[in-house]
């Protein structure tokens, strides 16, 4: 609820109005970008060690204020606490955590072999932060998904503006209080508190990067407005992550994947599991576990409840409108209630599982965001392969099978940015290896070497002593024609021909030297 830049926070799950704060102007955004530019010699001349003094405050406060802030980050999402803590608070504790040893080494100087042909130099790489980087981030993990690029960008010295999601507003101010309170530099953080107008505000001011977390929608619409002014961007977009499950896989341990892949955070995870593959020779028990499962699950806010609300009202329609049209064309619900029997308002979902699904259905083939899990049977490797990769979307997926050679034969031909064998989603949570899409699902790696390079100006250096009056291949050209003609030929056949080669490199020398 808005009133004179005034926001009213509520909470999804209870609509109970639970806090009030500011909304940034668009006005105020030129003053914001000139604090961030102001703060920026100062911070990126610091040492990674300056930096971490920091970054261990965080670290303190967020262990300090733990619970308090999976509360904060339950109240405004509806997901239950154990998930905010589990998928929201943790990952950045750890991702903290892993800066004490990762910073230095990825973003330090690094030596690199410098080609015999350019002999008597040395090369190395440095990473230059860019200057201001701009962090639009979503609802559903609205923590995780901003804390992260945020502190990637801080480390190798950036200064940087974070544009929280509108969905979930006093998560965004959480935010900002605990940089405050870990005393981070004015202007090294700064937060704009709004909605698109103001993403589309900020976009348009020009930041030397943009990291983008959201729609596939919003993140053409980022891109192109990045292309006209050639900012480099990353855009982590949508996903319809498929599960496989091939004849020999431990069925029990798939199918409580399978529930909690699909309705943990509501089904509202970009690398949830939306479409369930399963070996036609397993189906029908494979569907009696899900529901098994699904019949021992809980809704409600309490710590020993399962399954929280949904975070964002509008996303209730997409998926009332994608199981109507499952419905409609014939898919049977095997758990769950018809959306027609929902309570008006209720924003708690029933978990769905859907069997009779076609490929013609929209359950199948858009993104659904919400806790909906379509299982179709599948009778060869090669199909399941060729349905797993019927998707506009390649963000992540799963293989089950107990012969983890024939799982991972599978895993290296489906086309999306991550794989998990024998469970799902979470490669997200380990930071050594890369987070990204393949086609609609995004540009750009984040986690690991890369979520740290992709902040700073790779830049190439390399270092001649200078003491030599010439290079080889420096004017004048004459008479070194042949003399490369020869280097060249002795050096890359299959034996090197030292002897021609030195002969060759002598006179060109000398050729240099003369003139
Ligand atoms: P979601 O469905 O997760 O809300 P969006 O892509 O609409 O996905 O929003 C993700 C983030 O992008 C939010 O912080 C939102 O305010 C921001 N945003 C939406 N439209 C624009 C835009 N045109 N320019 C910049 N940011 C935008």
């Amino acid at each position: 609820m808005k009133q004179q830049g005034i926001l009213k926070v509520q909470s999804p799950a209870t609509g109970e109005f639970f806090a009030e704060m500011f909304e940034t102007t668009i006005e105020e955004t030129s003053f914001i970008y000139e604090k961030s530019r102001k703060a920026f010699p100062t911070w990126s001349t610091m040492t990674i060690d300056e930096r971490l003094v920091y970054f261990h405050n965080l670290r303190r406060i967020m262990v300090e204020q733990m619970d308090d802030l999976a509360k904060k980050i339950s109240l405004d999402t509806g997901k239950v606490k154990l998930e905010a803590l589990v998928a929201d608070i943790m990952p950045v504790l750890d991702f903290l955590k892993s800066l004490d040893k990762t910073a230095k080494k990825t973003l330090v100087r690094q030596k690199v072999s410098t080609p015999l042909l350019l002999m008597g130099k040395k090369s190395y790489i440095e990473y230059m932060p860019r200057g201001t980087v701009l962090v639009i981030s979503p609802w559903n993990y609205p923590f995780q998904l901003a804390m992260i690029p945020i502190l990637s960008a801080l480390v190798g010295g950036n200064c940087v503006i974070s544009k929280p999601s509108e969905v979930t507003p006093f998560v965004g101010k959480v935010m900002e209080d605990l940089f405050k309170l870990a005393e981070f530099p004015e202007g090294v953080v700064s937060f704009a508190h709004g909605g698109k107008e103001l993403g589309a505000t900020l976009t348009e001011h020009g930041p030397d990067y943009i990291f983008f977390t959201g729609s596939v929608r919003t993140g053409k619409i980022i891109g192109q407005v990045a292309a006209k002014k050639l900012i480099p961007t990353t855009l982590e977009l949508g996903g319809k992550d498929p599960m496989i499950v091939l004849s020999d896989a431990h069925l029990k341990r798939a199918a409580k994947a399978a529930v909690w892949g699909a309705f943990t955070n509501s089904g509202q995870v970009c690398m949830s599991v939306e479409r369930v593959y399963v070996d036609r020779s397993v189906y029908n028990e494979f569907l009696r576990l899900v529901k098994v499962e699904v019949s021992q699950m809980k809704q409600g806010q309490s710590n020993s409840d399962d399954v929280g609300s949904m975070t964002f009202p509008a996303q209730i329609d997409i998926v009332r409108n994608q199981i109507e049209d499952a419905l409609s064309q014939g898919a049977t619900l095997e758990t769950g209630i018809e959306p027609r029997h929902w309570k008006e308002g209720e924003m708690h979902v029933p978990m769905m599982v859907l069997s009779n699904v076609y490929k013609g259905m929209k359950v199948l083939n858009e993104e659904t965001f919400g806790p909906i899990m379509p299982i179709v049977p599948f009778d060869t490797v090669e199909e399941v392969i060729s349905l797993a990769n019927d998707s506009e979307y390649g963000l992540n997926a799963s293989v089950w099978s107990k012969n983890i050679q024939l799982a991972q034969t599978v895993a290296s031909q489906i086309v999306s940015g991550a794989v998990v064998i024998n469970d799902v989603i979470v490669t997200a949570a380990n930071h050594h290896l890369p987070f990204g899409g393949a086609k609609q699902s995004g540009v750009g790696r984040y986690h690991g070497e890369a979520g740290l390079k992709i902040f700073c100006h790779e830049k190439a250096v390399m270092v001649d002593s200078g003491w030599k009056s010439s290079e080889i291949q420096w004017y004048p050209y004459h008479g070194k024609y042949e003399l490369f003609l020869s280097l060249f030929k002795s050096y890359f056949k299959d034996r090197v021909n030292w002897f021609t080669f030195l002969q060759s490199f002598q006179k060109l020398i000398k050729l240099s030297k003369n003139k």
